[in-house]
């Protein structure tokens, strides 16, 4: 994709004029305007001669100043003096390269949004960059790398030791003192006191490199470069071989070595002088895989977080644009790194749903990937043990490729066995823990291995009930059950974060027989302590990493063999791999698949089989233990079997049968308002309009209908499914129709004030 660059004396001297998005959100502003250029002493020198497509600008609007885009250069189409210019450029701020100017011109059609808000969410902002701070680092003074010096001059002082050590650690490269501090859980003082005994450089710096994980886990001591396993080489053999801007899926089991295949790719592109982009779904939960990175390609990754600030964000942006890093690793937005020469673009975990934005637009960074694939050429990886149905169902297609890795590197898959809750409860076992289960961790903690507890509920007891009335403890503001949580003593609502005292007497019957019932995270920790006294417990939810790096002290806690048992939700599912675990108990497996969604079952397949992946990925055999109610459900012998294969063709035929996607599209209207009398005769209402303009019977209307979760914050929640009736309806036809009506809603007699309207086109969820 070529757009010419425009020199300022080439436009000047042909008379064009710039075509300019205007940074305002507002639909009704989603055009182009025509500005004059500037006159010359408004532009900075060094940018004269390359004005061009995606540089930014302030321009008058109205009788106001507001930023801008360039997004072209045309013919005047109306009196050249009628028309204003542009005030001046923005010199330092993002760029948008020709690439992504692309891009964003697709999502706007894609994802059905305009233009500037496309651009938001491509490139960082900038007007908050320019208020912001520079953050602080802390070095080893150069030249006196030698640390055991250092630590021999401040062996009496540990904390101080620390601080060097992980310093020289860190290869003497600066690291940001808050970072250091937090992660050795001390303060700024020690690191001050070495700076003034002339060890340690603190300087103020805007650094392109910005590691959660700063210093590295002393998981084992792998080797840095090990030998392919054959997959692993016919795998990169393919890649390494594969047309231009192809995608490709590749359904690698866990453990069989995918992060390794990742790494020698963009190796290779970088060998020829181009870069990569990797995504993750949260980089807070997959440090080890930030880690083994920044060992091997060292200062040319950059790593892109939601803590970044803006100037952070835009120095990112500017270093990748010039080809000064050549990685960048991160969340979804990372996909829009502005590599001038893009090679690689891996999504890690694609299945992952953090891939979707629940911004507008509701971009999915897999579908950006592939069209910049697309764009640049770009050789596009979509990995996972438990490819999405979709995206499988498009590599059966043969729409994109399919590479394979059926082995675990150390060859060897965890023994899997299912515990029917329904026996052991007619044994009259009310605890907890399976039999089996009790018995493998006893024998795990005797072995000195490391064993973990995946439970996808936090807090202590999931509700607190009334025995004698039956009345359970609600969020007033939201439609959901109080969970209670005994380190506060107290309920919290887990929608709006509302917190309440229990009640001793039934606020229904006024019984006493007021208890708790149901179990999360927290009763497990306690349960598991009681068990086994003296056998240290880390426990990882949202209330024990709330703090600035809860996940990383966590992680390393347990990486370092600190822990013996970790416990913890969907947070430990992710990609994580630690040699010492040989025990993984899915505490109840059915939570997952009572969620009441088209999607429940799938879910509950990814999120057994990532966490027994976690077993026995080394040396060590791995055992996992699946507590159920439902031994004989699909999604959990499939997942015991590690049969992803048996698990898609099953599940393809009832999607097939109910028409969800891949076999048709459903869109969700989803409205909220305080007012729940209002909401739902305006729902009412879309559905009559939708009705009334389905005259072809393309759709399935169904609704309105209350939201499972129908109250959030004091906010009611309705919503309307619009479902295609066959195969051949395309995407657009259902989103145009849904606009036409929400438009014909708009332009109707009930006054919409108050109502928020959300819409999705094929929901992950339609909870
Ligand atoms: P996946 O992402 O597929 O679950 P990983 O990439 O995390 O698997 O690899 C699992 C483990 O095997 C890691 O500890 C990794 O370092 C190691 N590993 C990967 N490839 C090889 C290899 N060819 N030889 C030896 N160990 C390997
Ligand atoms: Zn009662
Ligand atoms: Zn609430």
């Amino acid at each position: 994709m070529n757009t010419p660059h425009l020199t300022m004396k080439s436009s000047i001297t042909q008379g064009l004029t710039a075509e300019v998005i205007v940074d305002i959100t507002n639909a009704e502003v989603d055009k182009v305007f025509h500005y004059l250029l500037p006159d010359q002493h408004n532009i900075p020198e060094n940018l004269r001669d390359s004005i061009s497509p995606g540089f930014r600008c302030i321009v008058p609007f109205g009788n106001r100043h507001i930023d801008g885009c360039i997004v072209g250069f045309s013919e005047p189409t109306v009196d050249p003096s009628k028309l204003k210019k542009i005030i001046s450029f923005y010199e330092d701020y993002p760029i948008i390269t020709p690439h992504l100017l692309e891009l964003a011109k697709w999502m706007k059609t894609k994802y059905y949004t305009t233009l500037a808000a496309c651009l938001r969410s491509i490139a960082p902002s900038w007007t908050g960059a320019k208020r912001n701070k520079k953050i602080l680092y802390a070095q080893l003074i150069e030249g006196k790398e030698n640390t055991d010096e250092y630590i021999e001059t401040t062996k009496k002082n540990g904390t101080q030791a620390q601080v060097l050590k992980a310093l020289a650690k860190h290869g003497g490269e600066p690291i940001p003192i808050a970072t250091l501090a937090a992660t050795l859980s001390i303060s700024a003082s020690p690191i001050r006191t070495l700076e003034k005994k002339g060890l340690v450089t603190i300087a103020e710096r805007l650094s392109i490199n910005k590691p959660i994980a700063t210093i590295t886990y002393n998981t084992d001591n792998k080797k840095e470069s090990v030998t392919l396993t054959e997959e692993q080489l016919n795998v990169l053999h393919t890649l390494s071989n594969s047309p231009r801007g192809k995608t490709w899926l590749l359904h690698g089991v866990t453990g069989s070595g995918k992060t390794e295949v990742y790494m020698r790719l963009i190796e290779k592109a970088i060998t020829e002088g181009k870069q990569a982009i990797m995504l993750v779904p949260e980089i807070a939960l997959t440090p080890q895989a930030v880690d083994s990175f920044k060992r091997r390609f060292g200062t040319g990754v950059a790593v892109t977080h939601s803590r970044l600030t803006p100037l952070e964000r835009m120095e990112q942006w500017n270093a990748a644009r010039s080809g000064e890093i050549s990685i960048m690793i991160g969340p979804r937005s990372a996909v829009f790194a502005p590599f001038p020469t893009l090679g690689v673009i891996i999504v890690d975990e694609e299945h992952e749903k953090t891939y979707t934005s629940e911004t507008t637009p509701k971009y999915s960074s897999s579908t950006v990937a592939e069209k910049l694939g697309e764009l640049t050429g770009a050789v596009v990886v979509l990995g996972s043990a438990t490819p999405d149905i979709i995206t499988y169902f498009r590599a059966q297609k043969g729409e994109i490729g399919l590479l394979t890795m059926e082995k675990r590197v150390n060859n060897r898959f965890p023994q899997v066995h299912v515990a029917d809750l329904r026996t052991e409860l007619a044994e009259g076992n009310r605890t907890i823990f399976s039999k089996v289960l009790q018995f493998e961790m006893e024998r795990n903690v005797k072995l000195g291995h490391q064993t973990i507890l995946f439970m996808n509920r936090r807090g202590h007891s999931t509700f607190v009930s009334c025995r004698a009335c039956g009345y359970v403890c609600k969020c007033g503001s939201c439609s959901v059950n109080f969970t209670y949580h005994t380190q506060t003593s107290s309920m919290l609502c887990h929608y709006c974060g509302a917190r309440e005292r229990p009640p001793t007497d039934c606020p229904q019957c006024s019984s006493r027989h007021v208890r708790y019932f149901g179990v999360g995270t927290q009763k497990i920790e306690e349960e598991v302590t009681h068990l086994f006294p003296g056998t240290s417990v880390a426990r990882m939810d949202m209330d024990t990493t709330s703090t600035k790096s809860g996940h990383e002290k966590i992680i390393r806690r347990f990486a370092e063999g600190k822990a013996q048992i970790l416990v913890g939700t969907q947070m430990i599912a992710k990609g994580l791999d630690f040699p010492n675990v040989s025990l993984v108990g899915i505490i109840d497996a059915d939570v997952a698949l009572n969620m009441g969604d088209y999607r429940s079952a799938e879910t509950a397949f990814q999120l057994i089989t990532q966490v027994s992946g976690r077993a026995g990925r080394a040396s060590l055999p791995g055992k996992v233990i699946i507590q159920t109610y439902m031994p004989h459900h699909y999604s959990i012998e499939y997942s015991k079997d590690n049969n992803y294969a048996g698990f898609y063709s099953h599940e393809i035929i009832s999607r097939q049968t109910m028409g969800y996607p891949p076999f048709g599209h459903i869109f969700m209207v989803m409205m909220t308002c305080e007012d729940e009398k209002k909401l739902i005769s305006v729902q009412k209402e879309l559905a009559h309009i939708m009705r009334m303009y389905n005259r072809k019977g393309f759709f399935d209307i169904l609704g309105p209908s209350p939201a499972i979760v129908s109250k959030v914050n004091n906010l009611y929640r309705w919503k309307i499914l619009v479902k295609t009736m066959s195969t051949d309806v395309p995407e657009d036809l259902i989103i145009k129709f849904v606009f036409y009506c929400v438009d014909k809603l708009k332009a109707g007699q009930i006054r919409l004030d108050g109502i928020n309207i959300n819409l999705t086109l094929d929901p992950k969820s339609l909870l």
